[in-house]
């Protein structure tokens, strides 16, 4: 069931129409629909039904503390990459228990912090950190549990932006250096071995690159056993694609990705842990915003929008393609006209779509931008001075705003002048 649909013409988020949310909150503004968040994080969990597993929603995917508040009221864990997405999780009330710790470059105090919070693991990504780790837990007098991040050396496909499986990322220790990284973690008094981590990419589309991993990472747990670690837990990273409605393909289900996990792991004796963030959140937000101008060129016309790539920089960092249409459905007889969409900014780059086919569209109509819950509001920015957009939360015929839009001056509130 779809949770962004059309009554008496209207595009609706649940119950609540849109034309609303725009008249009460302004736009450009984000709209996300908790039943969507709820049930793709039930589809995704059941799917593992019956296994040892941990869903640790991927935080930057969609930060909102209302995000990771409704996820962690069904059992999520998290998937944090800095010291301020702990601090998200923790507010929202995920326990640390159910929190991983990932990325390249953790900082010693954000260690610190992991390590109050009794974070369930590490996942370290080469030698120096691991030595920074043991010192901060040395200090703490406590032992830091980790699992090193390695890189399988797989194609995910995708993006060269969002693969990070290959031996040329940045990501992981390298496959042929994985079991001296254990062997070393062993004599650190402050790090305690406990599982092993792998994260090939984002928006994979087929099974293939996953299987791939699993089975190289199977092996590795063996060897790693042999050799006297205690390994409990095997994390695959996130990456499940998500329909976006451009390329003709359809990503997996997650009952097939949950088939493929059961039948590769069913004797490997690991809790098996996910980081699935796009696959939640995608597809359970969109972009509202306005036509501001329609302006004809001299070989193609422009819609410019009131949203911009500060609020969605997906098109311009990835060259993403995102469904769009208007608020209003058109009329049957309606005519189509192609455009160029794109945002007030000032780089060519702010462009959402090229040649697009939309009905006629005018100076203040409403159009939405789809599957936009994910890597939307989370990598919105304020540049040109454009107040972060808002984010509103729906349930049935409710709706909150779960990030306010400041002022100019709220802006300018952490600016100095100087005073020579
Ligand atoms: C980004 C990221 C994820 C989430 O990826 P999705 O494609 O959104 O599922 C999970 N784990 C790590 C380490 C990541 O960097």
């Amino acid at each position: 069931m779809r949770h962004f649909d059309f009554k008496d013409g209207e595009l609706y988020a649940e119950g609540v129409a849109l034309s609303r949310i725009a008249a009460e909150v302004g736009t450009p503004v984000y709209v996300y629909s908790s039943a969507t968040f709820e049930r793709h994080y039930r589809v995704f969990a059941d799917s593992f039904s019956g296994m040892d597993t941990l869903v640790a929603y991927s935080v930057k995917a969609n930060s909102n503390i209302a995000v990771l508040q409704t996820l962690a009221k069904l059992g999520a864990g998290a998937d944090v990459v800095s010291g301020g997405e702990l601090a998200r999780a923790l507010i929202a009330g995920i326990p640390g228990a159910r929190i991983v710790f990932s990325g390249v470059g953790k900082t010693k105090s954000e260690m610190s912090d992991a390590l109050d919070a009794n974070i369930k693991m590490f996942n370290v990504e080469s030698l120096p950190e691991l030595h920074a780790l043991n010192a901060v837990a040395m200090q703490k007098g406590v032992r830091a549990p980790i699992a090193f991040r390695v890189n399988p050396d797989v194609s995910a496909g995708g993006h060269e932006k969002i693969s990070t499986g290959k031996k040329e990322n940045k990501f992981g220790i390298a496959w042929s250096g994985a079991e001296q990284a254990y062997a070393e973690a062993a004599r650190l008094p402050g790090i305690e071995v406990v599982g092993v981590d792998v994260h090939i990419g984002s928006q994979i589309d087929d099974l293939a690159p996953f299987e791939a991993a699993i089975v190289k990472v199977a092996g590795l747990i063996t060897r790693l056993r042999e050799q006297g670690h205690t390994i409990r837990a095997f994390d695959i990273g996130g990456g499940l694609g998500i329909p976006y409605g451009d390329n003709g393909r359809t990503p997996p289900q997650p009952s097939e990705y949950g088939a493929l996990v059961r039948r590769l792991t069913a004797d490997l004796d690991v809790q098996m842990v996910f980081e699935p963030g796009r696959m939640i959140a995608g597809n359970s937000g969109i972009l509202l915003t306005q036509v501001l101008y329609v302006k004809q060129g001299e070989d193609r016309d422009f819609l410019i929008l009131d949203a911009a790539m500060n609020d969605l920089l997906r098109p311009a960092l990835y060259d993403a393609f995102h469904d769009m249409e208007p608020v209003c459905a058109p009329g049957p007889d309606y005519t189509s006209h192609t455009y160029d969409i794109v945002g007030p900014i000032c780089e060519s780059g702010d462009t959402f779509a090229k040649g697009r086919e939309m009905p006629e569209l005018s100076s203040g109509d409403l159009i939405v931008i789809h599957s936009t819950g994910a890597y939307g509001a989370a990598q919105s920015s304020q540049y040109n001075t454009r107040p972060l957009v808002p984010e509103v939360m729906v349930r049935g015929d409710e709706y909150r705003v779960i990030r306010e839009r400041p002022t100019v001056m709220d802006i300018l509130k952490t600016e100095r002048l100087v005073d020579w």
